[in-house]
């Protein structure tokens, strides 16, 4: 029997979600008074548990936490588009909306990855859980059409560096944040708790 006292949690049957427990948890209100102790308004504490479906990017966040980084690539022959490597992934291909295929690339990024640009930000969102400043990295890769947005982990980032990924095998998220980059050179004993080079567990 279902309590609904729990932490609300979702497994899959029959290809379908089933969640069980709660998924949100209010709390007491509190009061916000004026210097004279006068009601100004109060707190409203609320707690939601969000869930977030990957559907065909499932691959993608399962593979960062095994050590490797996946792209997409168009194999549909009459694509104008046909061969395009694609990282971000992307599970459709956008010019023939065919189903693309997925393909390892963390030997292209290893071997190739530089950084096209940057920015560095001091302040950012609510829930943000990187260490401020952030150094936000867009990195391409030869043979990919695209760039992906990352982050830099170690040392300071300049356009045109190489770079080098880092995955969190040891802890993983299942989210982006299990994928960062280190300047090529990074010592294994410079990398963030949980980071390690991937690529050796295919
Ligand atoms: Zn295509």
């Amino acid at each position: 029997m279902t309590t609904h006292t729990t932490r609300g949690t979702v497994r899959v049957a029959g290809h379908a979600y089933k969640p069980d427990g709660r998924f949100h948890f209010p709390a007491a209100q509190t009061p916000i008074r004026d210097e004279r102790g006068e009601l100004a308004g109060i707190t409203n504490p609320r707690e939601i548990i969000h869930i977030h479906s990957y559907g065909g990017e499932a691959v993608f966040f399962e593979s960062l936490g095994r050590g490797r980084l996946p792209g997409s690539r168009c194999d549909n022959p009459l694509c104008v588009a046909h061969a395009s490597v694609f990282l971000p992934f992307r599970i459709h291909c956008p010019d023939c909306l065919a189903r693309c295929a997925v393909v390892d690339l963390t030997s292209i990024a290893q071997e190739t990855a530089r950084i096209h640009t940057f920015m560095i930000t001091e302040r950012t969102g609510a829930f943000n859980t990187l260490p401020t400043p952030i150094r936000f990295i867009n990195v391409e890769f030869e043979g990919v059409c695209t760039i992906l947005m990352s982050t830099l982990c170690v040392g300071e980032p300049a356009i045109g560096m190489r770079v080098m990924p880092v995955f969190n095998t040891e802890a993983p998220t299942y989210t982006i944040l299990d994928l960062s980059w280190v300047p090529l050179g990074t010592p294994a004993g410079e990398l963030p708790r949980y980071f390690h080079f991937g690529g050796t567990t295919p």
